[in-house]
């Protein structure tokens, strides 16, 4: 899932741009800081293949902290002034707070946010405000208790991620955002209830078309809802305004309630793709650099940093990978290929969405 902020154009501390072939520039870095979760979502990570004898990382396969901040240390100086923390389900790690109080430290970055799925951040919110959070995400495809646990491989509920948003809420984390991913016949049918729930609220819901990120959700087309269908749905229960994006890749487009209930986005990567300003970097637990959500390869900057490379000898490789980029898969998706001949893409676990 592809995040964004509510601000005009971030400040560059190092005033350096690393531009891609494409002349994007690279400016957000997101940082997976393992590969466990305690959710089994079926178009994530489904319990099939997961089960309990799935081998994840073992700890010295994963970054530390310290080498986490060494590459965002780094990544900053090529341009990078938005940081984001995900995972699997970053919460997971219960040092989370100290790694975020060390990335707020870092000079440029003006922007430093969490996904998670919501259920353990209701004993760490107030903390990971303290330690410089700016902005959550949660994810939440449905509030229809049986629908959520079909989302979630039955895992979780859906009072433990409404008691962590009112604990982000009450920590004074803003904005919140609610990640839905719509999938048809599946939550499709729970979307307006959803919405109502939040209206007036503050926080802003994102409906996301269901991608066929990594190789293990079956993913169909006839299972996309666009979100045209969904605008449509909406509108004809309440008259909503589009509004502009807050800044240049910004991947939501964003809409508000002409009645004053707030603010809606949309994040179309199947039927309006945005890979034109895409200017995300993903950096996986064990320390592979990748440059896209569906790459098929990345760039391991694990044996160079355990290997004495340096923050210059790193800085090397990462602005090499940045150049030389050019994905924009979303741009190029054949639904029917991608459906029939899926490409061996990363998983979205290991990166984050
Ligand atoms: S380049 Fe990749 S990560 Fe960026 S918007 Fe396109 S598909 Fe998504």
């Amino acid at each position: 899932m592809e995040a964004d902020r509510n601000t005009g154009p971030p400040a560059v501390a190092s005033g350096r741009t690393t531009a891609d072939r494409l002349g994007r520039p690279l400016q957000d870095l997101r940082i997976s800081l393992l590969d466990r979760c305690n959710f089994r979502c079926p178009y994530c990570m489904p319990e099939s293949t997961f089960h309990a004898d799935y081998e994840f990382l073992k700890r010295s396969q994963r970054l530390t902290h310290e080498e986490i901040l060494t590459v965002a240390r780094v990544a900053v100086g090529l341009g990078v002034t938005k940081l984001r923390l995900t995972g699997g389900e970053p919460l997971l790690d219960k040092q989370a707070p100290d790694l975020v109080a060390g990335l707020a430290d870092l000079a440029g970055v003006d922007d430093l946010a969490l996904t998670t799925n919501g259920t353990l951040l209701e004993p760490v919110a107030a903390a990971l405000k303290s330690a410089g959070l700016k902005r959550v995400t949660i994810s939440l495809d449905s509030l229809d208790d049986d629908v959520f646990a079909r989302m979630s491989g039955g895992r979780g509920s859906v009072r433990q991620v409404l008691n962590g948003i009112a604990a982000a809420e009450r920590a004074g984390i803003s904005p919140i955002k609610i990640n839905v991913v719509v999938q048809r016949g599946i939550n499709d049918h729970t979307v307006l209830d959803l919405l109502e729930y939040f209206r007036g609220s503050g926080h802003i819901v994102r409906l996301i078309e269901y991608m066929d990120v990594g190789n293990r959700n079956g993913w169909r087309m006839e299972e996309v809802v666009p979100s045209r269908e969904l605008l449509e749905m909406i509108e004809a229960r309440w008259p909503v305004t589009a509004v502009g994006r807050n800044y240049p890749g910004e991947v939501a487009r964003r809409y508000e309630y002409t009645d004053g209930g707030g603010e809606i986005g949309f994040i179309s990567s199947v039927t309006e793709p945005f890979c034109g300003n895409c200017s995300r970097a993903r950096l996986s637990a064990d320390g592979v650099l990748y440059t896209c959500l569906f790459a098929t390869r990345g760039t391991d900057l694990r044996t160079p940093l355990r290997h004495g490379v340096g923050e210059a000898g790193l800085a090397e490789i990462l602005e090499r990978v940045w150049l030389r980029r050019s994905d924009r898969y979303s741009e190029q998706r054949q639904p029917e290929v991608a459906a029939a001949q899926p490409l061996s893409k990363v998983e979205m676990y290991r990166i984050g969405g």
